[in-house]
């Protein structure tokens, strides 16, 4: 097999995005912002990416505890396809319990919530440090007997079913919301309305929510994403800030005991004040100017070139070369930092794109090392090096005014 058939995931995606997209414009209603969907669809693409590189070592993990640690030996018969399901369902639970109830956890939960919009693309919005501690409580499953290739099954249809619970366009679903997870309980689970805090973990049965007592029903109209917004669209800030002031208040924290509550306790106990204090360091380089519309135009242009080579290398990562692989990870993840930072005007930026550039013109000397590449590039580089000021101004009045 030279080909990864998982890609077309991306295409399938952003054409229910489109279809939401186009239904709510046509319905009147304002579902999607601008910046917030193309923040949501940029650490989706840098999720995907890495997605590549982990999903691999995990299924060896899954089969290492299958081989050496299983309790039972579970053959594949209808039973054990109901229950491996149930089993997978009621982990995604827990996981998803953990993960708002633990600090450390919540660090890489955090990132799903952020959006203050909840449409498909909010669905998008998962880190790779979300990914790899769901993977590493689904570890238990292996451990109790079921075969990694049955729990890779359904680890696809835990991929697939929360996209289609993001989206507003849906109302209740009568007596399907008696015992699935559906849109009407997730948007429960998106908002920060006081009695909406802390419920509806469920991935595909709601029954776990309704067990363990965490269940609400959708009644007044949610508020969507953090109960401390974000205000932010880098990329960096919005993956590592929860990890800054939880480094903080570790060091703030006296004793023990105290420490042990920042990393173990409950995120209602990390001081909101942090987070200001942080902002004021980590996000004061903002131009603040009018965007113009070539703003968002540079940015669809660059993040449907980010989508395609993503698109492009996780279908061809098989047949692919360490450093193509390398060369393309690279040029992806610096473009997703550089969509965030043009959303946040960063005074920085123009140095990001030059760097951008230079790696890409690196890339090209390695795939054709000849004497008139060198040339080429070395006339490039003095060319940008020594009309870096005036062509940085230029670039940020064609982006703002
Ligand atoms: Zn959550
Ligand atoms: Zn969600």
């Amino acid at each position: 097999m030279h080909h990864s058939y998982i890609a077309f995931a991306i295409p399938m995606f952003l054409f229910f995005m489109g279809v939401e997209y186009w239904y709510s414009k046509r319905k009147g209603k304002n579902f999607f912002q601008f910046a917030e969907s193309v923040a949501n669809i940029n650490v989706g693409i840098a999720e995907r990416l890495m997605d590549v590189f982990t999903i691999v070592p995990f299924y060896y993990f899954f089969n290492f505890i299958y081989q050496h640690y299983a309790l039972l030996t579970i053959e594949p018969t209808w039973y054990t396809w109901v229950l491996l399901f149930l089993a997978t369902d009621l982990v995604w639970y827990f996981y998803h319990r953990f993960a708002h109830e633990i600090n450390i956890l919540w660090a890489a939960h955090i990132v799903h919530h952020q959006s203050e919009d909840f449409n498909y693309t909010a669905s998008a919005r998962i880190t790779v440090f979300q990914a790899s501690v769901r993977c590493l409580f689904w570890a238990v499953l292996p451990l109790i007997g079921f075969p990694p290739i049955m729990i890779s099954t359904f680890l696809l249809i835990h991929g697939i079913y929360p996209f289609f619970i993001h989206t507003q366009t849906i109302g209740k679903l009568g007596f399907i919301e008696k015992f699935m997870v559906t849109p009407s309980h997730h948007r429960v689970h998106h908002s920060s309305n006081p009695q909406y805090l802390d419920k509806n973990y469920g991935d595909v049965l709601i029954i776990w929510d309704k067990i363990f007592g965490t269940f609400v029903e959708e009644k007044e109209q949610p508020v969507y994403g953090l109960t401390k917004p974000i205000n932010s669209y880098s990329f960096l800030w919005q993956h590592f800030h929860y990890v800054l002031e939880l480094a903080v208040a570790f060091k703030k924290a006296v004793g023990f005991k105290q420490k042990w509550k920042v990393i173990f306790g409950s995120p209602n106990n990390i001081d909101p004040n942090i987070r200001t204090a942080l902002e004021k360091v980590f996000l004061r380089n903002k131009v603040a100017t009018q965007p113009t519309k070539a703003h968002q135009h540079y940015i669809i242009a660059q993040t449907t070139i980010t989508l395609v080579a993503l698109f492009w290398l996780v279908y061809n990562y098989v047949a692919l070369q360490i450093p193509t692989i390398s060369f393309t990870t690279v040029l992806i993840i610096i473009s997703v930092i550089n969509t965030g930072a043009i959303l946040e005007q960063q005074s920085w930026i123009f140095y990001l794109e030059s760097m951008r550039f230079f790696i890409f013109l690196y890339w090209i000397w390695y795939a054709y090392p000849t004497f008139y590449t060198a040339f080429i590039i070395l006339l490039l580089v003095v060319t940008i090096m020594y009309y870096f000021r005036p062509m940085e101004r230029s670039y940020k009045k064609i982006l703002y005014h």
